[in-house]
């Protein structure tokens, strides 16, 4: 599989390179910065983070301010954002930075994935972007991409798909791991779009992606959605005589199989099936 991705990484690679980068937190490569605009990128959309971002880091410049920020003023910089346990676990991970290591944030993926609220998607952006780790950072956007690329049609939304594509992109990650790991994220956003058709025709990798030459775009990347919670209304019967209370054994398959419950049938049906409920559970108890 190496030999498959390996062709994308240069590509990729300059045409990042030559994108413009507006975005705020795209102006260096501080560590700080990369890692609130990746908590906040989390859950919310690049548009509405942009003046989040801009804000948060005019009142809280560096890590230090960000230990000792009064939890009511973070949560007001945060309103509106939403999931507050990101921006509480922002603070809390400073507080560790501070006190373990001297203010300075960790400088490798092992060392950030110890912080609160910092994952290995997080992890592996910061350290690759800032100091060039040759660890990848794999959101829902590279795993588009790789899997249009591979013609995979592997469930993306399974655990073990992304620890698969994780595996291949590890091989091949090259000495300018941020920039690529930002290319990827970068293509998936602007070019291999979700839901609709993907700009191949202006696409960096075109001609090395099998899901565009076998004409599978539409078709993938596949997301098998969990089936429906099926919703059951009971009546439940608590019977009783003297000290003794009915109980009876569940079916030997299904949920809950082989435990014991009170004798139920289930409501909504009509009047005859009711009856008919009634005397199967007589004859369970
Ligand atoms: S060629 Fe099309 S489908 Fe393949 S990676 Fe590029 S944009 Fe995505």
């Amino acid at each position: 599989m190496k030999q498959k991705l390996q062709p994308i990484v240069e590509p990729i690679v300059k045409w990042y390179q030559k994108q413009e980068k507006l975005l705020p937190w795209k102006q260096d490569k501080e560590p700080y910065h990369i890692w609130v605009s990746e908590i906040m990128l989390q859950q919310t959309r690049i548009e509405a983070v942009k003046k989040y971002y801009t804000r948060f880091m005019k009142e809280l410049p560096t890590i230090q301010d960000l230990a000792v920020v009064p939890e009511e003023k973070l949560l007001k910089l945060w309103e509106g954002l939403g999931y507050y346990s990101r921006a509480k676990n922002l603070k809390k991970s400073a507080i560790q930075i501070q006190e373990n290591n001297h203010g300075k944030m960790p400088t490798s993926y092992l060392e950030l994935l110890k912080l609160p609220g910092i994952g290995e998607y997080t992890a592996g952006a910061i350290a690759s972007i800032s100091y060039n780790e040759k660890v990848p950072a794999v959101d829902g956007n590279v795993l588009r991409v790789v899997s249009r690329v591979l013609a995979s049609k592997e469930d993306v939304l399974l655990t073990e798909t992304k620890k698969k594509i994780t595996n291949k992109l590890l091989e091949i990650m090259p000495d300018e791991a941020g920039d690529f790991n930002e290319g990827l994220m970068e293509l998936g956003e602007k070019v291999c779009l979700p839901n609709t058709v993907p700009l191949c025709a202006i696409c960096p990798i075109q001609e090395f992606c099998m899901a565009n030459k076998k004409n599978l775009t539409n078709e993938i990347p596949v997301r098998v959605k969990k089936q429906k919670k099926k919703i059951e209304n009971k009546t439940v019967f608590i019977l009783k005589y003297k000290n003794e209370i009915a109980i009876r054994k569940r079916e030997k398959t299904g949920i809950l199989a082989n435990l014991y419950e009170f004798p139920n049938v289930i409501r909504g049906s009509n009047r005859r099936g009711n009856s008919k409920d009634l005397r199967a559970m007589a004859n369970t108890i």
